[in-house]
């Protein structure tokens, strides 16, 4: 990485999540046209990956492909947006594991998030991610040359990243995406980031997301460590204590301005490529 990219924070924006719905914040992305719109006015006002989950015409969370395939096209119609596209492959608790991997295939976006073992999510119900599966995710992604964003949601899924690399499963340099304060998962302190950080590969990167309350407080913890922070209704539907965020462009001009008061710069698409070391280019549409 060369001096001037070792300035560069990369803004990812995720506009919606699977849970929080238009009750949450009137202006949460839901169908394909309001997501593609969101992802595009997010990366005028300086992001350069958008981690997109979709929802069926009723608003609950899916893994159609149908869906992912709309949203991404409608991205794509804007032929100035270069954002690098990052697509869930845990955006619903019911999906099988075929269709949690068939629009890797399909679209071959230029990233996708990989969630490194099972989980009590919430207290409420299992997210499920056998070792089996985790194998089979991470070669897809080798063979459709899909850059993973290894999603930590407690120390021991950043162990079994590193597993997986010696399996041949996932390949070096690893990106980690720290995701704190998940009931059931590790707490958003500033101490859990440090310690998550502090095991992270020499040549690896990194990003970290605190959910809730948490998401300034970890957002700046990000920025103090050298890691790229990321903002949007998926984490937090507040612009702080009391006030509803007017929209997730709102979250993503914040993020940028304090990015440059505290003397770094927002990556650009190219630049966060360039970091994250993605060969691909953009997504396929179909
Ligand atoms: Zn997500």
């Amino acid at each position: 990485m060369s001096q001037g990219l070792s300035n560069k924070r990369i803004i990812t924006i995720a506009p919606t999540g699977a849970w929080p719905t238009k009750q949450n914040n009137p202006a949460m992305p839901m169908t394909p046209r309001e997501i593609a719109d969101d992802v595009y006015a997010c990366w005028k006002a300086g992001a350069a990956v958008a981690h997109i989950h979709v929802r069926d015409d009723e608003g609950r969370p899916v893994m159609t492909l149908d869906k992912f395939s709309e949203t991404v096209r409608l991205i794509r119609e804007h032929k100035d947006c270069d954002i690098v596209i990052n697509l869930t492959t845990s955006g619903s608790p019911d999906a099988t594991d075929e269709e949690r991997l068939q629009h890797l295939k399909v679209l071959k976006p230029d990233m996708a998030s990989l969630d490194c073992g099972s989980m009590n999510w919430q207290h409420k119900f299992v997210a499920v991610n056998t070792p089996e599966f985790l194998d089979k995710l991470g070669r897809t992604m080798l063979e459709n040359n899909v850059k993973p964003e290894i999603e930590v949601f407690e120390t021991g899924m950043l162990y079994e990243a590193l597993y997986l690399e010696k399996q041949g499963a996932v390949k070096a340099p690893i990106h980690f995406q720290f995701a704190l304060g998940v009931p059931g998962g590790m707490p958003a302190t500033i101490e859990n980031l440090v310690f998550l950080v502090n095991k992270v590969p020499e040549g690896c990167t990194w990003g970290a997301v605190g959910i809730g309350k948490a998401s300034m407080p970890v957002f700046l913890g990000t920025l103090a460590l050298g890691g790229h922070p990321r903002v949007g209704f998926e984490d937090n539907v507040m612009y702080k204590y009391g006030e509803l965020a007017q929209s997730n462009v709102q979250l993503v001009e914040r993020a940028r301005r304090i990015i440059e008061d505290a003397g770094y710069e927002a990556a650009t698409p190219e630049e966060a490529r360039q970091i994250l070391g993605i060969t691909q280019g953009k997504a396929k549409t179909i």
